[in-house]
């Protein structure tokens, strides 16, 4: 192993991922990933309301979340505080899109690094039904291996910590127990941290950590399943791993950027399909 080895080598799974079988009923399924939605982006929102609204004909029989479908999530207490600005009454609209969403095609979340904080009342309240990362999708007897793509960023070491991190019971009950708005303004210091890295000469999505194949390759040879299906890296594409394996990346979306980035990516009987959304 040479200088260049990650620092957090994933340890092959041992245990049985997650498993979900889709109703034989069911003809088509949505996925999507990364929408980040915020107040302060009404384009994507609109967009992503035009999408929840669209005519019964349209419609999967399910939707996939596959995370960091919000752009930050400090606690599902934000749908129930007395709003003081603009955001809680945004989340609270979100959840009440997605709640008569689910009234009529069940809604499934997978948590990202944005939105891992969504809690059982913040489910409920939208209506989804919660997904383990990773997840494989039994449908029409065919296998897909569902994943945000976050624990698979191997390369992007401090990311890799902050993730144990932040991802244990204690750092999550510690974090939910400060007041609303100290959490709501550690979530905008980190947020303005961000941008500010994203106008500096080093940000170049190319660069970015991506998707360790080995590590796909276990997962995808650990469940016995062809395809992994992902989100995270903002790099939509279809990847080749060796062996008939292959990963398929989902979009982010930014329905102001040029062109504008919003899809979903379908799944029937004939396989994977991507459906660029109408943006205006
Ligand atoms: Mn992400």
């Amino acid at each position: 192993m040479g200088a260049s080895a990650p620092f957090f080598m994933i340890a092959p799974p041992t245990d049985r991922f997650a498993e979900l079988r889709a109703p034989a009923q069911w003809q088509a399924v949505d996925f999507m990933s990364d929408l980040h939605l915020q107040a302060s982006d009404p384009t994507t929102f609109a967009c992503w309301q035009l999408f929840l609204q669209r005519p019964p004909a349209e419609r999967a029989d399910a939707l996939f979340i596959l995370g960091d479908l919000f752009e930050v999530w400090v606690g599902d207490d934000v749908l129930t505080s007395s709003p003081v600005d603009a955001e809680p009454a945004f989340w609270g609209h979100c959840a009440a899109l997605l709640h008569a969403h689910s009234q009529h095609t069940p809604v499934y979340f997978m948590a990202g690094n944005r939105d891992f904080l969504l809690g059982p009342d913040g489910l409920r309240a939208c209506g989804m039904q919660a997904l383990a990362d990773p997840t494989v999708l039994d449908f029409q007897g065919q296998r897909w291996l569902l994943s945000h793509g976050d624990a698979l960023c191997l390369d992007d070491t401090d990311y890799m910590r902050f993730r144990a991190q932040v991802r244990t019971p204690e750092w999550q009950s510690a974090f939910l127990a400060q007041p609303l708005v100290e959490r709501q303004a550690m979530a905008r210091g980190l947020r303005q941290q961000s941008e500010a890295r994203k106008r500096s000469s080093a940000h170049d999505p190319s660069l970015w950590a991506d998707v360790d194949t080995d590590a796909a390759r276990q997962w995808l040879q650990h469940a016995g399943v062809q395809t992994l299906i992902h989100g995270h890296t903002h790099r939509p594409a279809r990847h080749d791993l060796g062996d008939g394996l292959q990963r398929v990346v989902l979009t982010d979306w930014d329905a102001s950027a040029e062109p504008p980035r919003a899809e979903v990516l379908r799944l029937t009987a004939a396989g994977l399909q991507r459906r660029p959304l109408k943006t205006a």
